[in-house]
C-alpha cells in the first residue's frame, strides 16, 4: 500500500468524549488527555477551536483544505455524542458544502444516528462515510442491525479494538464496503489474537468484501506467543501481515471511487460558489 499521507485531513469539532462500553475502557481519548496534562476532564465534551475547519479559507479565499481529501473527523471524540447534539447540524453544513472531500467517521453510538440527521439527508450525503465499530460479539449484534436498517451511502465495519473472536457474518451484506481490524494500543491494552483477525478475514473472503488489517495492538498473541508491538510498528506490522483482500492504495475503500474521476461525482453544487 503506497500511501499518499497528504490526501488525510484531520477534523476535530468537538473533543471529549463519555465510556459506554467495553471497547472503550482504555480509550486514547483519555490517555491522550492524562499524557498531556490536558486542563480539562476528558469527559467534557466541548468545541476546539477547528470546529469550522472544512470553510476555512485563506487569503486568496481558497479553501485551507483542498478539493478530494479524506477528511477523519471527529477522531478525539464520537460525532454522534449526545453533549454535541446543538453543534451537529452546523457540522452538517459544513459536510454538505464541502461535497468535493470525503468525510469518514467512526461511532459507537450507532442507534443515535437516525435522531441526529439533517433533515436533507435522504438516502444519504453521497461524500459521507460511516464505519460502525464493534469490539465483541455482543455490540456486534447490538449495532449492525441497526446500522444496516440506515440509509448512509458508504459503510464500514471497524472491529476495534478486537477483545474476542466475532462472528459477522449475519452483517456482511453487499452494502458494506470494507472491514477493517484493531488491536488495543497503550500500556494496558488487552490481547489481540491474530486467529479473531484471520476469522473475520474468512468471512470477508467469503462474502467478496474488502479487509484491511488495520494494526496489531500493542500485546499481540501469535502462535502461542504473545509479542509487546511498540507504537510506531503496529500499523506496519499488520500491514506486512500481507492478508488484505481488496484494498487499494488508500485507508478508504476503493468502491467509493477516489479519487473522483470528475466533477459528476459531486453530490451537490459548492455553496460557496
Ligand atoms: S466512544 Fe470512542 S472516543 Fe468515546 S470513549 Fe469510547 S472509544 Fe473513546
Amino acid at each position: 500500500m503506497a500511501e499518499d499521507w497528504d490526501m488525510y485531513v484531520d477534523w476535530n469539532p468537538w473533543h471529549g468524549c463519555t465510556k459506554i462500553s467495553a471497547g472503550c475502557l482504555h480509550c486514547y481519548v483519555f490517555r491522550q488527555d492524562e499524557m498531556y496534562s490536558a486542563p480539562t476532564r476528558s469527559d467534557i465534551i466541548r468545541k476546539t477551536a477547528n470546529f469550522n475547519l472544512p470553510v476555512k479559507r485563506r487569503r486568496d479565499k481558497t479553501y485551507k483544505i483542498a478539493s478530494h481529501k479524506v477528511i477523519f473527523t471527529c477522531f478525539t471524540s464520537d460525532f454522534l455524542h449526545p453533549d454535541a447534539d446543538s453543534w451537529r447540524q452546523e457540522c452538517w453544513d459544513m459536510i454538505r458544502q464541502r461535497s468535493d472531500c470525503i468525510f469518514y467517521f467512526f461511532t459507537k453510538r450507532i442507534d443515535r444516528m437516525a435522531e441526529c440527521l439533517p433533515s436533507d439527508w435522504g438516502n444519504g450525503y453521497p461524500n459521507v462515510m460511516v464505519g460502525c465499530t464493534v469490539e465483541n460479539q455482543a455490540m456486534a449484534d447490538l449495532r449492525l442491525p441497526i446500522f444496516l436498517q440506515l440509509p448512509i451511502c458508504h459503510k464500514s465495519i471497524m472491529a476495534a479494538p478486537i477483545l474476542s473472536d466475532i462472528n459477522l457474518r449475519p452483517y456482511l451484506s453487499s452494502e458494506i464496503e470494507e472491514v477493517a481490524v484493531s488491536g488495543e494500543s497503550g500500556v494496558n491494552a488487552r490481547v489481540c489474537d491474530y486467529n479473531w483477525v484471520l476469522n473475520i478475514r474468512q468471512q470477508c473472503i467469503e462474502n467478496d468484501i474488502a479487509f484491511r488489517f488495520h494494526q496489531t495492538g500493542a500485546f499481540f498473541l501469535k502462535d502461542g506467543r504473545t509479542y509487546r508491538i511498540h507504537r510506531k510498528h503496529q500499523l506496519s506490522q499488520a500491514h506486512k501481515a500481507n492478508i488484505d483482500y481488496k484494498i487499494g492504495r488508500y485507508f478508504v475503500p476503493e468502491t467509493i471511487k477516489f479519487p473522483w474521476p470528475d466533477d459528476t461525482y459531486h453530490p451537490g453544487k459548492d455553496l460557496s460558489e
